[in-house]
């Protein structure tokens, strides 16, 4: 190939997002980045602007999708990803899995790329199984409210294995489990953000429920590298991506009110309806298929993400 491969994100306007359109830039593609900005923003990739291999389309996913010239990747990121975000846009987020899935997909087809779709720990829900390990089915509400998510995103894993089984298409699913770092909207409303803030300002941690619910938290980079690895990897189906370090809500707002050195207490609030008990990853296959596992440690990805917020809520150098 004379020319450098071509690679469409969707969503990449977005946290991860604008951390993979610097990725593949870096890797030496040419990136086009898709996005309406319903939860991403523009000064995400306000430094990618100009590059002479990045290119923007203000496009909504869920309509057709028009790109001119050969693409060789096609990642799906554009969804809400917040639950604070998917309550909002309910039926967004529904159209986005399902429709939008549909038009990367048949864009794909058409162009003979390579499709990525960004799945979720999500897709196990108030998982029975404990870690979760890929070929575990899940434990999902479809009639709760996080059911708009999990549902889009289970409907996206049963639509690229079908474009996949009947059109040939090759195809990658990741399988995403909670990631934070850098670019992450401060008000998205997810613990971290919200913790971090919150002990910033020295306003009070919200824990939802007595806080024994526990996530696995991995960082940006980790999670970056997992991606590529599997898009280059030949291997369909899904995929965990995430830290298997666990840990519960309780202890992670502890843990961010020292690391801030805050004097915030901590106050309790009603748990959300189905909020998963428990969520940590089996990441036997990315070990075994791609050789991966993840690389910063909670305290690291901490440390450098709250370099971040300091900046953007005007705190650094104090
Ligand atoms: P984000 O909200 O920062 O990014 C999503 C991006 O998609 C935003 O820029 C948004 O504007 C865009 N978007 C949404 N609907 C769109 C549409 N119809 N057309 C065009 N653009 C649209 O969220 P994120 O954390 O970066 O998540 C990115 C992807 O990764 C999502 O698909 C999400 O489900 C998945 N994921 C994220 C996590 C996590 O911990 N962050 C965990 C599991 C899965
Ligand atoms: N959470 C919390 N306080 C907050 C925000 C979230 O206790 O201010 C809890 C939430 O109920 C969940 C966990 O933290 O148990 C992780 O929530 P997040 O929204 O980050 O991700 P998800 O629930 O999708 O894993």
């Amino acid at each position: 190939m004379n020319r450098p491969p071509r690679t469409l994100i969707t969503g990449g306007a977005g946290f991860i997002g604008s951390h993979l359109c610097e990725r593949f830039l870096a890797e030496g593609h040419e990136v086009i980045c898709m996005d309406n900005f319903i939860t991403g923003s523009p000064d995400n990739i306000a430094h990618l602007i100009g590059h002479e291999r990045f290119h923007f389309i203000h496009h909504d996913v869920t309509n057709f999708i028009y790109v001119e010239g050969p693409l060789d990747y096609v990642l799906h990121f554009a969804s809400p990803a917040s639950p604070v975000d998917y309550l909002k846009y309910p039926i967004q987020t529904l159209k986005v899995g399902a429709l939008g899935t549909h038009k990367a997909l048949g864009l794909a087809k058409a162009k003979g790329a390579r499709f990525l779709l960004a799945s979720t720990s999500e897709v196990y829900g108030d998982p029975l199984v404990h870690p979760q390990p890929e070929d575990y089915w899940g434990n999902v509400n479809p009639v709760g409210l996080r059911g708009v998510y999990d549902e889009a995103k289970r409907f996206a894993e049963a639509m690229t294995m079908a474009y996949h089984r009947y059109h040939g298409v090759e195809v990658r699913i990741v399988r995403i489990f909670n990631t934070y770092g850098p670019r992450m909207r401060l008000d998205d409303g997810r613990a971290l953000p919200t913790f971090m803030t919150q002990a910033l300002k020295g306003e009070p941690l919200t824990v939802y429920g007595d806080g024994s619910q526990t996530r696995s938290f991995q960082y940006i980079d980790d999670l970056v590298e997992g991606i590529y690895r599997l898009l280059m990897s030949d291997y369909v189906g899904p995929v965990n991506i995430g830290n298997p370090e666990e840990i519960s809500i309780l202890e992670f707002a502890r843990e961010i009110i020292e690391l801030t050195g805050s004097k915030s207490e901590i106050i309790f609030k009603p748990l959300p309806a189905d909020d998963p008990k428990v969520r940590q990853p089996d990441i036997s296959l990315a070990r075994r298929v791609l050789g991966w596992e993840p690389k910063v440690s909670r305290r690291e990805g901490l440390r450098r993400t709250l370099e971040y917020f300091k900046q953007r809520l005007g705190l650094t150098g104090s």
